[in-house]
């Protein structure tokens, strides 16, 4: 069966051959060193001109959820700058030669979202180089698994604000006064937001806090022409999650307890992105775009 967004498939069939066992990377994970590998849908995601001429931005660019959608903006027609941790080259620059491929420009800039100094060097570089922004996107993420509260760290719960909340914040600050009516800031919050894990106390209370910046800032944004959103995943196989991102012995059913009974592959979650940062999406804003494979969210 073909393995794309095109075809009529069966969802529950759909990449369900994907089994992964247990591995484990350090933090941050590479795609280039998952086993199997995720379809970022470098093989099968085609344009249709929804994104012509737009110039965006993406966190955590590199790899997972940010990648495919960074490779679907470009062949949606838009310049992309890519934001990834030093140690993610190899990963970004796949992405830079895949972006390139469909002639679009491809700029990285890679540095510490913990760090509000690199969040803002980070919107001015993209400023210069494509000449403004229209569509942000707050992807990049820290999840690592804690399973008793009383051992979670200071420095991983400030790490996991800094980068999932303050980036955000600082990234967002900085652009805004860039964005012309018209343009789009997409969240990557998750399921967790409202269906958190015991293990994730630190991770879900950053997407929950994700999903209501993004509703409260839509309504202070929207008068101006500036639609917000957001996107919640469930399950994706993506380097996040064999990073600490949980335990290992749940790798193998990773996904199971959806609808669907599976995991979920980047590419099912970049049309999501398009859809929200192109005009098709003029009328919606303040909104979380559940791709999740079915779990029931509020
Ligand atoms: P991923 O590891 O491919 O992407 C996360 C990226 O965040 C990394 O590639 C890295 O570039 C970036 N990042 C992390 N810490 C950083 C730092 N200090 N400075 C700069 N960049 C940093 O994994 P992914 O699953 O594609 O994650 C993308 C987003 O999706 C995250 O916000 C994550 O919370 C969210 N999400 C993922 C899942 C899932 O199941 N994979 C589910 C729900 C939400
Ligand atoms: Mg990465």
């Amino acid at each position: 069966m073909p393995k794309d967004q095109y075809t009529l498939s069966d969802p529950t069939k759909l990449y369900s051959d994907i089994e992964p066992e247990k591995q484990h990377q350090p933090e941050p994970g590479l795609d280039t060193k998952l086993d199997p590998k995720a379809d970022l849908g470098e093989d099968t995601y085609r344009g249709t001109e929804r994104l012509k001429g737009r110039k965006a931005l993406i966190t955590g660019a590199d790899s997972g959820i940010g990648a495919a959608t960074a490779i679907a903006f470009a062949r949606e027609g838009a310049d992309v700058v890519l934001s990834y941790l030093p140690g993610e080259e190899r990963d970004a620059r796949r992405i830079v030669r895949l972006i390139e491929a469909s002639g679009r420009t491809a700029v990285a800039y890679p540095g510490d979202l913990r760090d509000a100094g690199y969040c803002r060097e980070l919107v001015s570089t993209a400023v210069a180089e494509l000449g403004g922004i229209d569509i942000l996107v707050n992807n990049g993420g820290k999840q690592i698994y804690n399973e008793d509260l009383t051992t979670l760290t200071d420095e991983q719960f400030d790490d996991t604000f800094k980068t999932n909340v303050y980036a955000m914040f600082w990234i967002t600050k900085a652009a805004l006064p860039h964005l012309k009516p018209g343009s789009a800031i997409i969240n990557t919050t998750s399921i967790q937001a409202y269906s958190p894990s015991d293990i994730l106390v630190d991770y879900a209370s950053t997407k929950a806090t994700i999903n209501a910046f993004t509703k409260a800032l839509a309504q202070q944004v929207g008068p101006k022409g500036i639609r917000v959103n957001a996107v919640a995943p469930g399950p994706v196989w993506t380097p996040l999650q064999v990073s600490d991102g949980q335990p290992q012995d749940k790798i193998a059913r990773f996904g199971e307890q959806t609808p669907l009974g599976r995991m979920g592959q980047p590419a099912e979650l970049a049309p999501a992105y398009v859809f929200l940062a192109s005009a098709e999406a003029s009328y919606v804003l303040g909104e979380t775009l559940n791709v999740n494979g079915g779990m029931p969210t509020p």
